[in-house]
């Protein structure tokens, strides 16, 4: 059997610890950060007045100036590759015609390789070169969770970046080679559920997982955002400011729902050594483009509070990237394959004789085969998933997923309670159902011996 081939390799996985400081930066410290920002800009213009686009173009111009700050070399070289990458990604957005201003660093940072600073693992110290021959120090404030990180075998620690209040660790380690699926798990994103089938050598199970609260903390913020919106709306700075971190902690919320849902979708992979089909939503946005175009097709805006506004709004800010962001460096951290799928007419093609039925529109909460002889019916988020399944089998089948199949007839039976795919937390629960009842009071209990 050849090992499986994901879409996406990763040969290695990074990985960003975000460190506290312990007290403050000291003063030489900052003021490296300060003419670090300043070498950044000055490096960002010469890059952007002289057009240089290579990194060899510019490095002399770098050391120079470093030369002039007082700056190593090293330092030089870091600051040579952000404003260059600055630049570039301005020019991209001039070439796409999209809005942007020339870039400029505001806030004092330093980002650095390791050849100009040294983390001691145990006591969090953090030794920084200045400058040539002039060394500083500063401590971080390593949890638990960050020591078992970097004790991670093979694990590097590969750049720092400093501000002056936080520390973002960069660590690098090899990614494991993906294991070879005897099972695959394939689900489709839809707004409150991840949607499929889990198939095995001997069955085909439906599933289904829900993640209502994403939703529900969705409608919270828009209800509070529109209230301090009409609140400031004299105060555009006031309220601008407040909105702003409403927004984040929006963010926030939904972020660390979503990490709770992947950590335990790729535990549970990893335990049943499944692979993940999901769809590549990439191919989709470079089919159709547009501002309007959605995975729903067109839906053009409509007057303010109609119904079409709101679902525009509620599927702009459907937070699907950040589930597959997170599931993708989940599944290379761990060795989960992932294929990914073009999800063009999964979702309106029968699954078992391959008709298609008409655009989605016409499609209701129910797949129904257009093909009066086929007769297959199945919820239409289940049916979407089948398709993931059935198409990954078509194409890797043979080669990857020896032995696996898609048994039809199975889920359309077992379509009408689809499970849970996390049987571990649902026995766990069940268990402490039991142990908490097991502890009432006599009386309460029944059938105790
Ligand atoms: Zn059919």
């Amino acid at each position: 059997m050849s090992l499986p081939s994901p879409v996406h390799p990763m040969p290695s996985v990074l990985r960003a610890l975000v460190l506290p400081l312990v007290g403050e930066l000291p003063p030489p410290v900052l003021a490296l950060l300060r003419d670090y920002r300043l070498l950044v800009n000055e490096i960002l213009r010469e890059a952007l007045t002289s057009g240089k686009t290579a990194r060899g173009s510019l490095s002399r111009f770098a050391r120079d100036r470093a030369f002039v700050h007082q700056l190593t070399g090293g330092h030089a070289v870091a600051a040579a590759a952000i404003g260059l990458g600055l630049a570039k990604a301005h020019r991209r957005r001039l070439r796409k015609h999209l809005d942007s201003r020339v870039p400029f660093v505001r806030l004092p940072f330093l980002r650095t390789g390791t050849d100009t600073f040294h983390l001691d693992r145990d006591s969090g110290k953090v030794r920084l070169s200045l400058r040539y021959g002039e060394w500083s120090h500063f401590f971080l404030h390593l949890a638990p969770f960050h020591r078992d990180r970097l004790a991670a075998p093979d694990t590097r620690v590969k750049q720092l970046h400093v501000t002056p209040d936080r520390v973002v660790l960069y660590l690098e380690r090899p990614a494991p080679t993906p294991y070879i699926p005897t099972r695959l798990l394939a689900l489709d994103t839809n707004e409150s559920t991840l949607d499929g089938v889990a198939l095995s050598r001997k069955s085909t199970h439906a599933v289904r997982v829900p993640f209502p609260e994403v939703r529900t903390i969705q409608a919270t913020h828009v209800a509070r955002r529109r209230k301090l919106a009409r609140k400031k709306a004299t105060d555009r700075r006031v309220g601008r400011r407040l909105l702003d971190r409403e927004g984040r902690r929006e963010r926030n919320r939904v972020r660390s729902r979503l990490h709770v849902l992947t950590r335990h979708l790729i535990h549970e992979a990893v335990r049943n050594r499944a692979a993940l089909a999901l769809e590549d939503f990439s191919k989709l946005a470079r089919r159709r483009r547009g501002p309007f175009s959605r995975r729903f097709g067109t839906i053009r805006p409509g007057p303010p509070g109609s119904p079409r506004r709101v679902l525009r709004r509620r599927l702009s800010s459907w937070p699907r990237g950040e589930l597959h962001r997170q599931l993708t460096y989940k599944a290379a951290e761990h060795g989960v394959p992932i294929y990914w799928v073009n999800p063009f007419r999964t979702s309106t093609i029968c699954p078992k004789c391959g008709v298609y039925a008409g655009p989605r529109s016409r499609v209701g909460p129910k797949f129904v085969c257009a093909n009066p002889s086929c007769g297959w019916s199945l919820d239409r988020q289940l049916n979407a998933g089948a398709n993931l399944g059935r198409i990954v089998l078509r194409d890797h089948g043979r080669a990857e997923l020896g032995g696996l199949r898609l048994d039809l007839d199975a889920l359309s039976e077992e379509a009408m309670r689809p499970r849970y795919p996390f049987e571990q937390i649902e026995r766990a629960r069940a268990e402490r159902r039991e142990r908490e009842g097991s502890n009432r009071p006599p009386g309460a209990t029944r059938g105790v011996g």
